[in-house]
């Protein structure tokens, strides 16, 4: 079959004929017919997230179940699925919660083995871990969800309660953050976007935000950010992922206010020195969030059917396997317009 491959870290992956994989009990082949291009993937090509080389990447994959391993109960081939980018072993006493996305056995698809910028994926744990699609959400939607908009709505429902009203700050308007936007104006809430990026911000503004810093033009995010929220954010995410982000979320918060991590923290100097006395003194809660179990998908899923969330809108451009490689290399650069997605 034909995977993108990288040998080495920091090489131009490239399209190869690689064996099939094998099918293993109680797990699934999927037949990939749509996969997201991500900037955890381009984190695990620069070898800051390091994974066995050669390496296969992606694991924001929808299709189609090819074969199934021995045990599997709840699906068939031919079924359209997706999966969430953490994928819990099923047996824990986490995964038996139904809180697969912290299970200490997880497999990722494009981290803990190859990943779905291929014809063919392996995913372990069927019944835990596939997602069914619904026939009108299409494989190029499903694939958008993510990790980063099934990050995000969880980030601000389990963990932001963002309710009706209430003022919400995205640090960072990439993948993540437009997605927060985009849940944040469907929740009812306020929304103010925070990025250096002014096409970022455009974005931000044209899919309902409400305000938006410049943060290349304020002195303080986070004072600029308590201004325009006439005292602070009720909920804040930093959907980027660096220390000064993350520092600028918690200060932008108003008291009792809720803060989210959903950008990765990876690579040197990554560790925030947040401001504990700060969480102490306005009883602030501090949240990390990690993707979204199986478990939790068909309510994001109803919104889609609904309308009330679009996520097809923050996909920018739609490209073929042999163009899957150089998307990646380019991550780190600033947005271009949305996200790119691989159709198979
Ligand atoms: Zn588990
Ligand atoms: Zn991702």
């Amino acid at each position: 079959m034909k995977a993108v491959v990288y040998d080495e870290y920091g090489r131009m992956p490239s399209l190869a004929d690689v064996p099939e994989p094998e099918c293993p009990a109680g797990g699934v082949v999927i037949a990939v017919k749509a996969t997201g291009v991500c900037r955890s993937d381009w984190h695990a090509w620069m070898g800051h997230d390091p994974v066995s080389l050669p390496h296969t990447p992606g694991h924001e994959l929808a299709g189609v179940v090819h074969a199934l391993g021995a045990g599997v109960r709840d699906w068939a081939v031919g079924d359209r699925v997706t999966v969430p980018f953490v994928c819990g072993c099923g047996v824990c006493s986490w995964c038996l919660a139904g809180e697969a996305q912290v299970c200490p056995d997880q497999t990722q698809p494009g981290f803990t083995g190859p990943g779905s910028f291929a014809e063919l994926v392996t995913i372990h744990g069927a019944d835990t871990n596939l997602v069914r699609l619904p026939d009108s959400v299409d494989f190029v939607t499903a694939a958008s969800l993510g990790c980063r908009f099934a990050t995000a709505f969880r980030a601000l429902t389990t963990h932001g309660r963002l309710g009706s009203g209430e003022w919400l700050a995205v640090h960072g308007c990439g993948g993540v953050g437009l997605s927060a936007v985009m849940i944040g104006v469907a929740l009812g809430a306020q929304v103010v976007a925070v990025d250096v990026n002014p096409a970022a911000l455009e974005r931000a503004s044209s899919l309902g935000a409400a305000a938006v810093v410049d943060a290349g033009a304020v002195d303080s995010m986070a004072s600029a950010v308590r201004e325009v929220t006439g005292g602070g954010a009720h909920v804040s995410i930093d959907a980027f992922g660096s220390p000064e982000s993350a520092v600028a979320s918690v200060q932008s918060l108003r008291r009792r206010g809720r803060h989210v991590q959903a950008g990765l923290l990876l690579g040197p100097k990554s560790t925030p020195p947040l401001p504990m006395d700060l969480v102490i003194s306005q009883e602030l809660e501090i949240y990390g969030s990690h993707g979204m179990p199986a478990r939790d998908y068909p309510a994001m899923l109803r919104l889609i059917q609904d309308g009330a969330l679009r996520p097809a809108d923050l996909v920018g451009q739609v490209i073929g396997l042999e163009d899957a490689g150089a998307a990646l290399a380019d991550m780190d650069q600033p947005g271009k317009g949305g996200m790119t997605v691989v159709r198979l």
